[in-house]
Order: structure tokens, then sequence, then C-alpha cells
């Protein structure tokens, strides 16, 4: 058994330990986070509402030298999908997506 360990339990992490088990066989995910509670950030987002994500999403926006791997994840992840199949509906607005609730602690109870 593989043991993976993740520092951080905001939404970046806990989307990575989910990605982490689905992905992999026989791993064991430990997610450390330093505050009380997990999603301390996540839950002020978006004025308590969570956007999720926009549709001028675009690779231009990244900075550093890995850039084909972020370019592969980009042009290949579909925002809705995703979330749908965590068991949360989202919807756009305008270019921005939120939760269907309008409320970042939905986003917080899926993750
Ligand atoms: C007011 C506000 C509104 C925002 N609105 C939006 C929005 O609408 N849409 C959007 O996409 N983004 C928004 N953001 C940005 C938002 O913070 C990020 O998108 C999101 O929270 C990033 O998640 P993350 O997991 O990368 O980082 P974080 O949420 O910062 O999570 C990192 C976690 O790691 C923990 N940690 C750090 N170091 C350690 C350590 N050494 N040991 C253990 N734990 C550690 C921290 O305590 C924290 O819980 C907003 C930010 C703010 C402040």
């Amino acid at each position: 058994m593989k043991r993976i360990i993740i520092i951080g339990a905001g939404a970046s992490g806990l989307f990575c330990a989910i990605k982490c088990k689905e992905l992999m066989n026989n791993v064991d995910v430990i997610v450390l986070e330093a505050n009380k509670q997990p999603l301390k950030k996540l839950l002020a987002t978006g004025n308590g509402r969570c956007n999720l994500s926009n549709k001028s999403l675009s690779f231009d926006q990244y900075n550093g030298e890995v850039t084909k791997p972020i370019q592969e994840i980009i042009s290949q992840f579909d925002d809705q999908k995703e979330f749908l199949e965590e068991g949360l509906l989202t919807k756009w607005m305008g270019n921005l997506l939120y939760p269907a609730s309008e409320q970042a602690k939905s986003v917080a109870e899926v993750l």
C-alpha cells in the first residue's frame, strides 16, 4: 500500500485527495491541516457563494516553467462534470460558475 500525505485541507488539497483515491489503487491518503477545521478560506470565497470557475480560464494566465501538463489539464478538465461526479450541482451565472445553491457551504460539504 502506498501512502500519500497532502499538506493543507483547502480546496486544492481535498480535491487532490479525492482524485488520488479515485484514480490510484491501493493507496492511503492522509490530509494534514493546521486549522481546527478544513476549508476555512473556501467558505469565504465569492462572498460566501464560492465562485468555482470561469469561462475565460486560459493556459496563458499560468506562469512558470511546467507548462505542458498545465495545458493538458486545462484543455481536458470539464468543471461542471467534475463537480457533478462529486455530487455538486453547479450553474453558470454570466462567465462565472457557482454551486447551484449559491452557497460555499454546499461545496465544503461535498469535498
Ligand atoms: C475573501 C476571498 C474571496 C475569494 N473568492 C474566491 C472565489 O470566489 N473563487 C476562487 O476561485 N477563489 C477565491 N479566492 C481564492 C481562494 O482562497 C482560493 O481559490 C482557494 O481557497 C484556494 O484553495 P487552496 O486549497 O489552494 O488554498 P487554501 O484554501 O489557502 O488552503 C490551504 C490550506 O493549507 C493549510 N496549511 C498551510 N500550511 C500548512 C502546514 N504547514 N501544515 C498544515 N496545514 C497547512 C491552511 O491552513 C489552509 O487550510 C478568494 C480568497 C479570499 C481570501
